[in-house]
């Protein structure tokens, strides 16, 4: 508590997080897990208690979203866009040291599913309103604030139900920010890089299909769809894509060759990826197109030469390269293979200036003085996708100084997820000192 007894957004921010990551908003992608409902209910509860007005929708039932604006002190500007989901992927209890959903204080973190990804950004914004409100401090421009459902699933019962249907809640907003970026990476105690998220690959889900002539297994078979289906995933599966640096990505990589004093090659990347440690693992994938073949089905007993082959793949392309892409796709396929897409989204790219990361840069830098902010490519995808065609420019940004031992990329999604305490609290006050300058 501060003098007068009114909490801040330090004080309140863990015991938020924790008690959010306590509501199990698991999403199976199916619609068979418990929503997001309950999350967005306890969102509002905290609203109510400070007196904001708010909209909760759902785009099905349990499928809920919280979403409310604040006012600024200069309504001339534009508004800014923070948002972050309320549903978090499936957790194996097994795999963990704690119970994934008891969001227990350990060794000076949050465990938890979700505590990455992100209830945390959930409970920053949320402790952030309260203080605003509670205060009477403002931010300079409008913020809408939202909590959405449904993003680990492409967001269309989150994300996208809110951009088709709620699309008034988002006036005058042409910025945003949200997930996967703004963490600290130590190259010496006098440097941390700070990844903003200024770009994302674009997402093919593919089904690919070879029919054939059926028959039976004893015969000669010169139309086989396993055989032509197998061979057309081969070359594709193999395909050694091109090294292909966007902005974002040469922007990132010269950046790093500046941190570790090494020579910027942009033909051999591997170099400045090595000094990456863990992180590798996350920029890795932006340097070239991927097409992972993932699911084969065809056939149903050893003596029958099938009619249909079928596969998936997961296909990833590079920002601004999306028919190129699909064009090697297609001849590598060659032509006895259909395709369909089962999930298209667009890849972004947007450049690292304006008064927005001028703004970001500063607030990292008033909170650590050895803080360095790159942009850098996302190589999967957040809700920033949908709102980039209604104008809106997106980065991602939860600032979150960390201890340089923490493999902070493999807790999206992995076994044992948790974010320290002092990260929340310097993500406060660097998100603060955002809202407040910008
Ligand atoms: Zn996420």
């Amino acid at each position: 508590m501060t003098d007068g007894g009114v909490p801040t957004a330090r004080d309140e921010v863990v015991d938020l997080c924790r008690e959010l990551i306590r509501i199990d908003t698991t999403n199976t992608g199916d619609d068979s897990g418990p929503g997001e409902r309950k999350a967005a209910e306890y969102v509002a509860s905290r609203l109510d208690e400070v007196g904001v007005e708010y909209t909760l929708f759902e785009s099905t039932p349990r499928r809920a979203s919280v979403v409310t604006r604040l006012a600024g002190s200069d309504p001339s500007l534009p508004a800014l866009l923070v948002h972050g989901h309320l549903d978090v992927v499936p957790a194996q209890a097994d795999d963990w040291q704690v119970d994934p959903f008891s969001a227990e204080l350990r060794d000076g973190c949050v465990w938890g599913r979700g505590a990455v990804d992100m209830k945390d950004m959930d409970a920053m914004m949320l402790a952030l309103l309260r203080e605003y409100v509670r205060s009477g401090r403002r931010p300079r421009r409008d913020v809408v604030f939202a909590w959405l459902a449904d993003e680990e699933a492409g967001g269309k019962l989150g994300a996208k139900h809110f951009a088709a249907e709620h699309r008034e809640l988002l006036d005058g907003c042409d910025h945003a920010i949200s997930e996967v970026g703004g963490y600290s990476f130590e190259v010496s105690p006098d440097l941390r890089l700070y990844l903003v998220e200024t770009a994302q690959k674009g997402l093919a889900w593919m089904r690919l299909t070879v029919d054939g002539t059926a028959g039976h297994g004893s015969m000669t078979s010169h139309d086989n769809p396993v055989t032509e289906l197998a061979r057309a995933i081969g070359r594709l599966g193999s395909h050694d894509w091109p090294v292909t640096l966007t902005p974002t990505v040469r922007a990132f990589l010269e950046e790093v060759c500046d941190a570790f004093g090494l020579p910027f090659d942009e033909n051999d990347p591997g170099p400045a990826l090595a000094r990456l440690g863990p992180l590798a693992r996350f920029v890795g994938a932006t340097f070239s197109h991927t097409a992972n073949p993932s699911r084969l089905n065809a056939g149903y007993k050893v003596n029958v030469i099938p009619g249909r082959a079928t596969a998936e793949v997961d296909g990833r392309f590079l920002p601004g390269q999306e028919d190129e892409y699909f064009a090697t796709v297609d001849s590598l396929l060659g032509p006895r293979v259909r395709r369909e897409m089962i999930h298209h989204d667009i890849a972004l790219e947007t450049s690292f200036d304006g008064a927005l990361v001028e703004a970001m840069v500063a607030a990292l830098r008033a909170e650590d003085p050895a803080a360095r902010a790159v942009p850098y490519c996302l190589s999967a995808g957040t809700d920033n996708k949908t709102f980039a065609p209604l104008g809106i420019r997106g980065f991602g940004f939860v600032p979150l100084r960390l201890p340089a031992d923490l493999d902070f990329a493999g807790m999206f999604h992995g076994i044992d997820e948790r974010v320290p305490v002092d990260a929340l609290h310097f993500g406060v006050r660097v998100l603060d000192r955002l809202l407040t300058t910008y």
